[in-house]
């Protein structure tokens, strides 16, 4: 039975170009069409957005943001095998499917983009993060991106939308939260992925937020946030001494206990001490 898009199933594609999925490209494909819709539903209204996905493999994602609206999808692929089932994708999408065979942490998408962009993907979780932490580092904000749409680990899902006093609250969720608006929009469990993964996942969606949410300069900002965390066991007048000689007055000034300890610290209060430690406040 053919699709909604006239394509064939995802699985007769992955018979057809022979592609058995690759441990050392992080490869666990959705194949179930109805699911990818909604993943792409997730990412918001498509219509007038140019979408940027990485790792689109045989192309479930893909049909789904172009079958829910998407004016043009740039897709950076990895593995020379899928590039064959997505140029099928393109010829069904006239104008509206670029693939490009590369590696998603060397090429550079926005020669082909023109905003408003979205970036949405399901890729293996290391590239994920690491991709995902030089969204968030940008030269400039706000952004290239609008919205992030990305399927993570659900352990790394949660590290980004983490609260404080959360288990998993740390640096990552400062630097997601600092900048954008972070949620859960969709859980999954193993057996959605072909070959099923060992952990569940989640889908995060980000939007840009037009500036951060308190004034900081990023780079002291990251600084005391990853002195912070990186002995978060130790109260912050010790995890700190490191910053600034006189932390523990500077703590104070930023009405944050010296005794307390980094994952009790929100954001704002965070970013305050940042400014009181490079002297603009
Ligand atoms: N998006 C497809 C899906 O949902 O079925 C595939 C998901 S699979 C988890 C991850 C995909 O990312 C694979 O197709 C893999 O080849 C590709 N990939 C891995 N590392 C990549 C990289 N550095 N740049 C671009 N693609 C990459």
């Amino acid at each position: 039975m053919s699709a909604i898009d006239g394509l064939p199933p995802l699985r007769a594609v992955l018979q057809t170009h022979d592609l058995v999925a690759k441990k050392s490209l992080g490869q666990n494909f959705l194949l179930d069409l109805n699911l990818t819709a909604k993943i792409a539903r997730a990412a918001g209204n498509l219509a007038g957005s140019d979408v940027l996905e990485i790792g689109p493999g045989p192309g479930g994602l893909t049909r789904g943001l172009l079958a829910e609206g998407a004016r043009r999808v740039l897709a950076i692929e990895k593995d020379p095998r899928c590039i064959p089932a997505l140029n099928e994708i393109a010829a069904a999408y006239p104008d509206r499917l670029t693939v490009i065979e590369g590696d998603a942490l060397e090429v550079d998408p926005l020669a082909h983009l023109r905003p408003p962009i979205k970036i949405a993907a399901n890729l293996p979780y290391n590239v994920g993060t690491e991709l995902l932490v030089r969204w968030l580092t940008p030269a400039v904000w706000p952004p290239f991106w609008e919205s992030l749409t990305l399927m993570f680990q659900r352990e790394v899902a949660e590290r980004i939308v983490a609260q404080p006093g959360d288990r998993h609250y740390g640096r990552l969720a400062i630097l997601a939260q600092w900048r954008a608006q972070a949620r859960i929009v969709m859980s999954l469990p193993p057996e959605a992925f072909t070959p099923a993964p060992k952990v569940h996942s989640a889908v995060v969606h980000l939007r840009a937020l037009p500036e951060p949410l308190y004034p900081a300069d990023p780079k002291v900002l990251s600084r005391v946030v990853a002195a912070g965390f990186n002995q978060r066991r130790k109260m912050l007048r010790a995890s700190l001494k490191s910053v600034a000689p006189d932390i523990e007055a500077k703590l104070e000034q930023a009405g944050i206990a010296p005794t307390e300890r980094a994952e009790q610290v929100s954001i704002e209060q965070f970013c305050r001490l940042a400014r009181i430690v490079a002297g603009t406040e």
